[in-house]
């Protein structure tokens, strides 16, 4: 096609193209959420409207997008793991982030009313950051995935405790962050406990754990199969044929996306559902 003179600003654009034959991970984020919180006076410190609404985004972004393979969620973000043969917009982190966080905002916002139906949206508007990182194994990828997890355990654990003891020991901000100063978890369990008679291994699971989400097949039993181990990797690097990802582009885009509070640290979740990291 005859080109115009001015065509030659196409050269300006960087190649941001991520690394071949890596797990990619998008990671949204809300931005100024404890904002949000307050605006909208989330229940503090878990409001399960507004986790069952970031579980809603990820679902639609999930189903929207057959290359992801799982997701996972806590708080104001989720993280989604495309997998490593994924060849969308040619593996472009900008285009790769700004579908994920634009369909997951619009997906948030659509959905607002649905979860909030007596809280009318207002401006400011929620809106989402987002990140690719490039994870080179199954190993990394779980670690990636584990950090996450324990990162919502800690948190959860910290802020049951921090609002237990304002809003049923009626302290102040300032005295419940010095009680908390220091404490392991096991003084935060026995504070709960003793105090307010809260046993944490009973606070609700999507609290504890957070939120995954993934297709679902049916389970396997986890002594007839094993996750590829990074050996598996080595000796078998080849990516699936073009047919072969076209057909299971399909089978994924056709299967159930659930959202399940599941300990994805251990090897039982990833045992039971080979076909994620596969
Ligand atoms: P930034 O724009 O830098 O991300 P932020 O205010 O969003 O700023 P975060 O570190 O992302 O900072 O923290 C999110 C805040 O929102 C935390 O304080 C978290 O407890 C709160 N929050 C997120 N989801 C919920 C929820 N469902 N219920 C109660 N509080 C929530
Ligand atoms: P991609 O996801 O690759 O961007 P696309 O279908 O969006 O795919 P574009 O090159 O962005 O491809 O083209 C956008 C298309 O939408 C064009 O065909 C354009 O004519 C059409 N379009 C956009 N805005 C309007 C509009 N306001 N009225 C009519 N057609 C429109
Ligand atoms: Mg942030
Ligand atoms: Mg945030
Ligand atoms: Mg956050
Ligand atoms: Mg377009």
């Amino acid at each position: 096609m005859a080109n115009s003179k001015f065509e030659y600003v196409r050269n300006f654009e960087q190649a941001d193209s991520l690394l071949p034959n890596t797990w990619i991970v998008v990671r949204v984020d809300g931005r100024a959420f404890t904002k949000m919180c307050a605006k909208y006076e989330f229940e503090k410190p878990n409001d399960r409207r507004a986790l069952d609404l970031m579980n809603a985004a990820a679902k639609a972004v999930v189903s929207d997008l057959p290359e992801v393979t799982i997701a996972y969620g806590v708080s104001d973000e989720y993280s989604f793991v495309f997998h490593k043969s994924c060849s969308l917009f040619e593996r472009r982190a900008s285009k790769l982030v700004s579908t994920v966080v634009s369909t997951f905002t619009a997906n948030y916002v659509f959905s607002w009313s649905t979860f909030f139906p007596d809280t009318p949206l207002s401006f400011p508007l929620p809106t989402f950051d987002g990140r690719a990182v490039c994870y080179p194994g199954i190993q990394n990828l779980r670690d990636y995935l584990s950090w996450r997890q324990v990162d919502c355990h800690i948190n959860n654990l910290y802020n049951t405790t921090f609002w237990a003891l304002i809003q049923l020991g009626d302290l102040g901000n300032k005295d419940a962050e010095k009680t908390l100063a220091g404490t392991l978890a096991s003084d935060k369990n026995e504070i709960l406990f003793s105090r307010f008679h809260i046993n944490y291994n009973n606070e609700p699971e999507m609290f504890k754990k957070g939120s995954v989400v993934f297709r679902d097949y049916e389970l396997v039993d986890p002594e007839s199969h094993r996750v590829a181990d990074e050996m598996d990797d080595i000796a078998e690097p080849a990516r699936p044929s073009k047919s072969q990802s076209d057909k299971d582009r399909k089978r994924r885009s056709k299967a159930r996306v659930v959202v399940e509070h599941l300990d994805i640290i251990k090897d039982d979740f990833w045992n039971r559902r080979p076909w994620i990291l596969s």
